[in-house]
């Protein structure tokens, strides 16, 4: 798996604001924040996408993943907030090793801003992607 500056975070060999770590997890304040408390959730599994994860893996940050949202949501004293997730260059990932962004939104020009190009479900094509997606299951 290729080496990347999350990897050097992991073993200690770049510092960060530590904010949780376990044996299969870490977090840690983001260095370019979109709002104060942007904080990266990541797997010590070192893939760069999520559907290259291990169940286990995966597991792991889903089972700390709400308890960090409540702390970072509590420190900064917001109740909105995003998590962000990004596979791929086109997808905006820039960092190739999977993390998660818990990103507080206190305001409307603070957080995270969204381009959400939303077009009507057509029921036929959603019939044949669903049936397609079911059979990868
Ligand atoms: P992506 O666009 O890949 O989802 O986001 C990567 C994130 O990693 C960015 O928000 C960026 O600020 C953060 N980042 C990149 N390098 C470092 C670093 O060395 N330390 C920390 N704490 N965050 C980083």
């Amino acid at each position: 798996m290729a080496e990347t500056i999350f990897s050097k975070i992991i073993r200690g060999e770049i510092p960060c604001h530590k904010l949780y770590e376990d044996d299969q997890v870490l977090a840690f304040l983001d260095i370019n924040p979109l709002s104060p408390g942007h904080t990266l959730v990541i797997p010590k599994q070192a893939v760069a996408r999520v559907d290259e994860l291990t169940d286990d893996s995966a597991a792991a940050i889903g089972r700390v993943l709400p308890r960090l949202c409540r702390a970072v949501m509590k420190a900064v004293g917001c109740e909105d907030y995003n998590i962000l997730q990004n596979n791929g260059a086109p997808a905006h990932q820039a960092v190739f090793h999977v993390h998660f962004h818990i990103i507080p939104k206190p305001g409307p020009d603070e957080g995270l801003g969204i381009g959400w190009p939303a077009q009507q479900l057509d029921n036929d094509a959603a019939k044949d992607v669903a049936e397609r997606i079911r059979s990868h299951l």
